[in-house]
């Protein structure tokens, strides 16, 4: 049996089997799907043991994901930039590394809601793990710039200093994020799981598609963003399931239909 899985902790909540359960089913390819909880300091003796097992790939969630860069042979480019992996092929004992969160959040983006980012300008808030695998995606696709703002302003400024071969990339601290429309905000802090949104000046989001990487039918930024006159609002759901096509491509060399699955979980989940 072709055995696939997810690595993350906590893991319960994971999607990502009922999203690959319903690819296989689409392409007629008999494989399995588990979640496997590692301990917080056992991701390299949890991927050994699976990959013991006839593990021929798995992803990786949080917190896992900027060990599991440092654990492949060879990478992507779109890995190799961001620092962090979250998709892993075992091919003859070796483990070729992706991260593809940031072609997930693009395929939502551009495909699912017919958004351009061409010549668009981006605010990204938060500066973590999540930034790091979706800016070279989004440069990618040449918008006009990227403001990455975050609560510790050291480490924007250091991501985006680190990007700028790839664009026009500015760091900021939140505090600074001036009250001027933007064409595209996401939030990419992890502030919604604690029910926060982070407190930047409510004029940003005038006329803007407003983008929560976490998904629910209403998270905080969500909340704030429809009270402050958003164009758009979605949160992350549509980039979870994008991002696990991408995955499922790179291990299997196909790549499945979304519309169906992304109907299905937009239905079933809160
Ligand atoms: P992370 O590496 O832990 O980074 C968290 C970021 O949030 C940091 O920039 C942190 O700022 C900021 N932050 C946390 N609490 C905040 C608050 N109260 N106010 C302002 N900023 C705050 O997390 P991550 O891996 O980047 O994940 C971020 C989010 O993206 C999570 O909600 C995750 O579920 C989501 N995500 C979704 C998908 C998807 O497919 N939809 C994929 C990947 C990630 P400091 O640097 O100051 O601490």
């Amino acid at each position: 049996m072709n055995k696939y899985a997810v690595i993350g902790n906590p893991i319960n909540h994971s999607l990502s089997p009922t999203i690959h359960a319903q690819f296989a089913k689409q392409v007629g390819l008999s494989m399995t799907y588990e979640k496997i909880l590692a301990p917080l300091d056992g991701f390299t003796i949890a991927v050994k043991n699976f990959i013991s097992a006839g593990a021929l790939g798995f992803n990786i969630t949080v917190p896992f994901k900027l060990e599991a860069f440092d654990l492949v042979d060879e990478c992507t480019l779109n890995a190799k930039t961001s620092g962090a992996v979250n998709t892993i092929k075992v091919e003859n004992g070796i483990l070729y590394g992706e991260n593809t969160d940031g072609t997930g959040l693009v395929n939502d983006l551009c495909n699912n809601l017919q958004q351009s980012i061409k010549g668009k300008d981006i605010l990204i808030l938060g500066a973590g793990g999540a930034t790091q695998g979706i800016l070279l995606p989004l440069l990618e696709c040449q918008p006009e710039r990227i403001l990455v703002a975050n609560r510790t302003k050291a480490r924007s400024l250091k991501l985006a200093s680190s990007y700028s071969e790839f664009g026009k990339v500015c760091g900021f601290g939140l505090d600074q994020i001036k009250a001027k429309p933007v064409d595209i905000i996401i939030n990419a802090t992890s502030a919604s799981l604690d029910g926060k949104t982070p407190e930047i000046p409510p004029g940003v989001a005038a006329g803007a598609l407003c983008y929560d990487l976490m998904y629910g039918k209403q998270t905080p930024f969500m909340q704030w963003a429809r009270k402050n006159s958003a164009l758009e609002v979605t949160d992350g759901l549509g980039m979870l399931v994008e991002q696990a096509a991408s995955a499922f491509a790179f291990w299997h060399g196909k790549t499945p239909e979304t519309k169906q699955i992304l109907k299905f979980l937009r239905e079933t989940i809160d």
